[in-house]
């Protein structure tokens, strides 16, 4: 049996990707962490346009390194305009990273704190074809980070909680009609922006990062169903999809804008 090419513990984890994917010491590599202080605000950038029709919504999968929901992206109905792009770019997908703790599990950290969790919304740039030739390109890719941070139960998240018996090991998949994505989104969508990359295996340098400064809710118990999410598949010793993420990349000279004063 192969082993896993590329994963979250310590023989395959993230201090190990550089083996097989040497652009993980690239120059535009991500998460980072965000400093506050040292982004400049842009009066230049403008509000962020999520526009999210919930019926491009498609099904539910534990890909093994995260749960993903997935989006028909053959139309423009479902997708992200201005704020520091041009152009418009389709959802093709969001998941989530967390930790096996409520102390850490987000990518991006801000002046040094990790929030529990951190959501990804992925949007390709529609001057490509489709999202694997808009993942090779410096202005392919548009992800939306948006923190949790432990408070009330969130609604809007317990619906992928209420599937999570389904498609709790690996491969496992399910319908998941209906849903909108815009219900994950904080009040206010202030931002940080800046160049970077996937934070998974290919680590291809592609994405703008676009990082709401506000999170949104979720409780401990929420947190803790989570982890009760396998990165084992059905039949394999079971394993707790806990710490799935990447911690922050040197910085290397990028500059980080901010939306706001
Ligand atoms: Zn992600």
């Amino acid at each position: 049996i192969m082993a896993q090419p590329w994963g979250y513990a310590e023989h395959n984890g993230p201090e190990k990707w550089a083996q097989n994917f040497p652009i993980a010491n690239g120059p535009r590599q991500s998460p980072i962490d965000i400093i506050p202080a040292k982004a400049s605000h842009d009066p230049g950038l403008k509000p962020l346009k999520l526009k999210y029709d919930p019926s491009t919504c498609l099904d539910i999968l534990n890909n093994g390194h995260s749960f993903q929901v997935t989006f028909a992206d053959d139309t423009n109905s479902s997708t992200l305009t201005d704020g520091p792009v041009s152009g418009t770019y389709r959802l093709k997908q969001f998941h989530l990273h967390w930790g096996a703790t409520d102390q850490r599990g987000s990518e991006h950290t801000v002046a040094g704190v990790m929030y529990p969790a951190e959501l990804h919304l992925v949007h390709w740039n529609t001057k490509y074809p489709n999202f694997g030739e808009a993942a090779k390109q410096p202005d392919g890719l548009a992800v939306v980070g948006i923190f949790l941070k432990i408070g009330d139960k969130n609604p809007s998240l317990q619906k992928m909680l209420d599937v999570f018996d389904v498609i709790r090991a690996k491969g496992k998949q399910t319908s998941f009609p209906n849903f909108d994505p815009s219900t994950l989104l904080p009040d206010f969508l202030d931002y940080w922006t800046y160049e970077g990359s996937l934070t998974t295996p290919p680590l291809l340098e592609s994405v703008t990062w676009i990082v709401c400064k506000q999170p949104i809710p979720v409780s401990s118990a929420q947190m803790a169903k989570f982890r009760s999410l396998l990165f084992s598949a059905e039949g394999e010793a079971e394993c707790c999809m806990v710490d799935n993420y990447r911690p922050p990349q040197p910085l290397k000279g990028r500059s980080v804008r901010a939306s706001f004063k």
